[in-house]
């Protein structure tokens, strides 16, 4: 009899300590969110987590779109109030005072430049503009307004003082377009944003280019990224069969290619990528996709390969190490052509049977 207190405190101990192991295990136990879509740099952004309890899980994602909202505040260039917007207005007239991150970017853009021969080149913008305006109006720029334009892009004309972190322009007119390097840059910042809210694993997807590491979604051995077929892309982001699937792990891909967004002027569709060598818009290649160790890179890359056309496109990812490209000639009917490392990412249809990789 004397004995019930003490079985009463122990079961009533054993029970609290039952409770605290199962809130533990709860708030410890590995989850996966996916954020949904939001708007971001004027398009569909993505994140998912991998991490140990919701709220770091939510921590990490309000991170990563913390970081993307800063990095457009400061490189969109549809923002008058933005750092890049500032820039383009001022950077003829007097070096301009840039942000560390403005600064890596366009440091990098510029290294990329020369690493592509000129086919990257973020001071695109008097062309992209010209080539805007023609299709508001209708009629194709005249030879005049495209040499015009051509004499204020070049890589060669952006000076950048690395020491006060400031960028001049060389001539009067010269206009920055990070387009397609931001998205890939914000991916690669959300990763990191990601990782130091305590994610194990995630994902973060701006449209074409997509960032992932660490642990994937349970149940899968990689990070799987659906590739979409050029000739039949709806106009919305609705479910459509992927041509082919990718399995990553800590990589970035990005897709370049003309089928969502291009002008039409008196019949062809006209890129809105353009050539810097020529001025006029890239279309050797329905779409082309790289694989590559960031997504700052990836980006980068695909738009170059997307002007340099199949054989010089795929000997500059030759070239290059971790480095993958799969691309869609743009003739009709063309098959995919893979540069020599790009199948190793290609999910096979023995992995999507549930059988392990080769
Ligand atoms: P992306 O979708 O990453 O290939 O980026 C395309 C966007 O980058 C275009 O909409 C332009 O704003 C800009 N752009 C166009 N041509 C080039 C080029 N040759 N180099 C760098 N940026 C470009
Ligand atoms: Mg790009």
């Amino acid at each position: 009899m004397r004995n019930h207190p003490r079985i009463a405190i122990a079961i009533a101990v054993s029970l609290l300590l039952l409770g605290i192991l199962y809130v533990w295990r709860r708030s410890s136990s590995v989850v996966e969110v996916n954020s949904g879509y939001r708007m971001v740099m004027g398009t569909f952004s993505r994140v998912v987590v991998i991490a140990r309890g919701e709220k770091t899980a939510q921590r990490c994602i309000e991170a990563a779109f913390e970081v993307q909202d800063r990095i457009e505040s400061l490189m969109s260039d549809y923002q008058d109030d933005s750092e890049l917007s500032k820039v383009n207005r001022e950077a003829a007239t007097r070096p301009v005072a840039v942000s560390e991150m403005t600064f890596e970017v366009l440091q990098k853009a510029v290294y990329f430049n020369k690493l592509s021969d000129g086919a990257f080149d973020v001071t695109v913008g008097p062309l992209v503009d010209l080539w805007r305006k023609a299709g508001e109006a209708g009629e194709p720029p005249t030879e005049e307004a495209l040499a015009q334009a051509r004499r204020r892009v070049g890589s060669d004309k952006l000076i950048l003082d690395e020491k006060n972190r400031t960028v001049r322009f060389a001539v009067e007119g010269m206009r920055l377009d990070l387009g397609a390097i931001g998205k890939g840059y914000a991916a690669d910042k959300s990763m990191e944003a990601m990782k130091k809210h305590g994610a194990i694993g995630g994902m973060a997807a701006i449209a074409g280019d997509i960032r992932c590491f660490g642990r994937p979604p349970r149940g899968q051995e990689y990070w799987r990224i659906g590739l979409q077929d050029p000739n039949v892309a709806p106009n919305d982001l609705g479910p459509s069969k992927p041509l082919l699937v990718l399995a990553l792990t800590n990589e970035g891909v990005s897709t370049s290619g003309d089928y969502r967004r291009f002008v039409k002027i008196q019949g062809p569709k006209v890129s809105h990528i353009v050539d810097p060598h020529t001025g006029k818009g890239a279309s050797k290649l329905a779409s082309d996709t790289i694989i590559a160790p960031d997504a700052t890179l990836s980006d980068a890359l695909s738009t170059a390969v997307n002007v340099l056309g199949l054989e010089k496109g795929l000997a500059l990812i030759e070239r290059l190490p971790a480095t993958a490209a799969i691309l869609i000639p743009a003739e009709p009917g063309a098959s995919l052509v893979y540069s020599r490392g790009a199948r190793a990412f290609v999910v096979t249809t023995q992995e999507a049977l549930g059988l392990p990789r080769e």
